[in-house]
């Protein structure tokens, strides 16, 4: 067949183009069906054609609406003929132009259109942040990995020189005491505690310092309790409580790992990439000023955790670490001071008590710990 080929059309005749729509109506005489077809506009009507029925509605008479919630549809009702449902889900059909040249359609079609718009950059706006937020979490836990990855592959030598840079600075700022009783009894707790350290191992030396306020810290190889603690702590569990949190620090590197990381990514990736004499220097330097640093909740956190599992390993009743922090947190009320301020910190202490108390309650053993009468 030929095709009969005309001038080209006309601008306005292009815009008078009448365009189709596919749609869907339907009508209770139709039965259980739904009668697939075509949308097209004549001057004053909306026309819906099928095999199965032929609908007109008068522009005039025309609403439209979106479908709630989920459904996404365009609906186009008649006020006088509520039986028939008729949509699409082609919403180029408000470009129309039947929609720009009847005011009442127009008026419609532009709140639709607004709404459905605004919807859209809500979800886009929305969409930003979440990926903003995953990038930075993500950021940041890959430095955190950076940072133990150098640390793990640092000498044996990089933490004692830091540690014995940082109790000159501990023995500078406070008076150490000799109490042979007292150090007796963390000795002893310890040989104990250490029974549920992965690295049975490891030792480190105790001092006391000679102050009130209660409080214990730690640096690579040495663990510090105040004579406060002592007067706050009662039973055993409670020390042995302490001391295997001050151990979860020193097992997890946690001051290496503070210092690397103040150091910026930079200077991580350079560690990683050979530079490591640079590295042992910044540390050994840093060390200087780590007395007192605070640890990030991250940290606190984690040596929480790996207190629990030392404390349930030895066979420790663990509970001793949450009536520490019971007490800790007594005495800041009734102090109106913050602990965390004065030597290492412990922040939102209880949000630790609630962390330990769900440990608690999924711990399975709960009887059968070691009588610590002797310590
Ligand atoms: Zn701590």
């Amino acid at each position: 067949m030929l095709q009969f080929r005309g001038p080209p059309p006309k601008l306005n005749a292009v815009k008078k183009e009448r365009l189709s729509y596919s749609a869907n109506a339907y009508h209770p005489s139709l039965g259980s069906e739904t009668a697939a077809g075509l949308i097209t506009f004549t001057q004053f009507t909306l026309r819906f054609e099928s095999d199965l029925a032929r609908l007109d509605i008068p522009l005039n008479e025309l609403t439209i609406r979106v479908g709630q919630g989920d459904d996404a549809r365009l609906y186009f009702d008649r006020v006088n003929d509520p039986e028939w449902s008729l949509y699409t889900l082609d919403f180029d059909i408000l470009k129309d132009y039947a929609f720009s040249s009847n005011h009442h359609l127009r008026v419609q079609a532009n709140e639709i259109f607004g709404r459905k718009y605004l919807r859209k950059t809500i979800i886009i706006t929305a969409a930003f942040i979440l990926f903003f937020f995953l990038a930075a979490f993500c950021v940041s836990w890959g430095m955190g990995q950076m940072v133990r990855h150098v640390v793990n592959r640092m000498p044996p030598d990089v933490e004692k020189s830091l540690g014995a840079t940082a109790l000159k600075e501990v023995q500078k700022r406070f008076a150490v005491v000799d109490d042979p009783k007292l150090m007796a009894r963390l000795e002893t707790l310890y040989a104990r505690l250490r029974q549920g350290m992965p690295d049975t191992n490891v030792t480190v030396q105790f001092h006391i310092l000679d102050t009130d306020i209660p409080n214990a810290m730690s640096i690579p190889g040495h663990v510090f309790f105040t004579r406060g603690m002592f007067d706050l702590l009662n039973t055993p569990e409670e020390i042995a409580g302490t001391l295997a949190h001050e151990m979860g620090h020193i097992n997890e590197k946690h001051i290496l790992r503070s210092i690397i990381a103040d150091q910026g990514p930079a200077r991580v990736l350079s560690s990683i990439f050979g530079k490591q004499s640079g590295t042992i220097g910044m540390v050994v330097l840093s060390s200087q000023f780590l007395v007192g640093r605070t640890f990030s909740k991250d940290f606190e956190h984690e040596a929480d955790e790996d207190a629990w599992k030392y404390l349930v390993k030895a066979h420790i009743n663990p509970r001793g670490l949450i009536e520490t922090m019971e007490k800790l947190k007594e005495y800041e009320d009734r102090n109106h001071v913050n602990t965390s301020s004065i030597l290492s910190t412990h922040p939102s202490t209880q949000d630790r008590i609630d962390r330990l108390e769900s440990n608690w309650r999924s711990l399975k053993q709960k009887t059968g710990f070691v009588e610590l009468t002797d310590y």
